[in-house]
């Protein structure tokens, strides 16, 4: 697992003016052509870098001269955890607390900027538990890193928290993708009540951008079992306008069901309501639980092997698959998968925190699954199974 927040060691901190939190491109000594220095850092490479950048960081191994950095900027030791770190890449670079986090690595292909950590709903499985605090610090980052990104990025992912209780601020931000990165794909994650709010789905469609997807959990065809799962009353009915909104203003939606126990017996039927109700959505994505959060917690209530729902998983996919709807399963281990599933099965972790454990070792099918979120640490399938290579 990679690691995309942590400290890094002043070597010599800015003398003045007093340098606050700031969104900074990494830039390399040999490979600079067209660099800001001004909104860059400098990965140091030699005895002798040149002057002008915002910040300079030393790679762990590396020991430059000192009586070079003549500057008046801050230098900093990077620990061999950011090892990763190359050219291109986006670093919140917070001095005063001796941090970096990474917002952005150009070779990966899932980038995505977490927006707010405050949501409305309150979801049982939730993977980052919401926080009731005012934290519009992380939007104003965003609006600093989207022109520092590069504009070949294939997909950009915005999540939360909630990304749409941010309101014009998300549209704004939107926009300024749009701009910028004319050619990358968006994707929000959303909880989809906000555009039940009619005003709000036609400012999302104003935005206009030529590829831009929202994912939208529907946890069940029973509005009191979708509550239940999310913790908020109503909140199913505002979901489902949501989505009618944005598909009647032309827009890209996508459905994502998180599998557990509340949710596994009622795929089929809520397959056969998607394929009813919202047979002109752009995708549905069933997935497997992630370990983190509220998981964790409520795993008594959450918790069931994989290998024990696929007949249900089946069907839901044979269901929406023979309504010629696009659907996928993200999160699965082929192992536990039902062979006949495999077909829809996509390798869907981050790569950041994508791993393979002991019981893969040898697994003629590697290359092809998709492995498991670095949390499965704490707990997976006891029956995970190295498979032979003639399959
Ligand atoms: S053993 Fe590991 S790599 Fe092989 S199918 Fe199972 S989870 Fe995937």
């Amino acid at each position: 697992m990679l690691k995309l927040s942590g400290k890094i060691i002043p070597i010599r901190e800015e003398r003045a003016p007093y340098l606050a939190a700031r969104v900074l491109r990494i830039e390399a000594e040999f490979d600079s052509e067209g660099a800001d220095p001004a909104t860059s850092a400098l990965l140091v490479q030699t005895d002798n870098p040149p002057a002008g950048y915002s910040a300079y960081l030393i790679p762990h191994g590396l020991d430059p001269a000192m009586e070079a950095f003549v500057h008046e900027k801050p230098v900093m030791k990077l620990t061999e955890d950011f090892d990763y770190l190359r050219k291109g890449d986006v670093i919140r670079f917070d001095a005063p607390a001796n941090r970096i986090s990474v917002m952005y690595r150009r070779e990966s292909l899932q980038n995505s900027f977490l927006v707010t950590e405050r949501c409305d709903n309150y979801c049982l499985m939730c993977s980052q538990p919401p926080k009731d605090v005012d934290d519009g610090w992380l939007v104003d980052d965003i609006f600093q890193a989207i022109p520092l990104i590069s504009p070949e990025t294939k997909e950009i992912g915005f999540t939360g928290g909630e990304p749409t209780l941010l309101g014009d601020r998300l549209i704004e931000a939107l926009r300024l993708c749009k701009e910028h990165l004319p050619a990358t794909a968006v994707h929000v994650l959303s909880n989809g009540r906000r555009f039940s709010d009619m005003e709000f789905a036609k400012k999302w469609a104003a935005i206009d951008h030529f590829d831009m997807m929202v994912g939208i959990p529907v946890y069940s065809d029973i509005s009191s079992t979708h509550d239940y799962v999310v913790q908020a009353d109503g909140a199913f009915d505002q979901t489902i306008r949501g989505i009618l909104n944005l598909k009647r203003l032309g827009q890209r939606v996508e459905i994502r069901v998180v599998i557990h126990k509340q949710t596994c017996g009622g795929l089929p039927r809520l397959a056969e309501f998607i394929a009813r109700n919202l047979l002109f959505v752009d995708h549905v994505a069933l997935m497997g639980l992630e370990m983190m959060g509220f998981t964790r917690a409520n795993l008594d209530s959450l918790w069931i092997d994989p290998t024990e729902y696929q007949a249900e998983l089946y069907e839901a996919v044979r269901i929406l698959d023979a309504a010629r709807l696009r659907v996928s399963v993200y999160n699965h281990q082929l192992c536990l998968l039902d062979k006949r599933l495999w077909p829809f099965a996509v390798k869907s972790i981050s790569d950041w925190k994508n791993e393979y454990f002991q019981e893969c070792e040898g697994c003629a099918v590697k290359d092809r699954c998709g492995g498991f979120f670095s949390s499965a640490k704490f707990k997976r399938s006891d029956r995970i199974h190295a498979l032979g290579a003639q399959l």
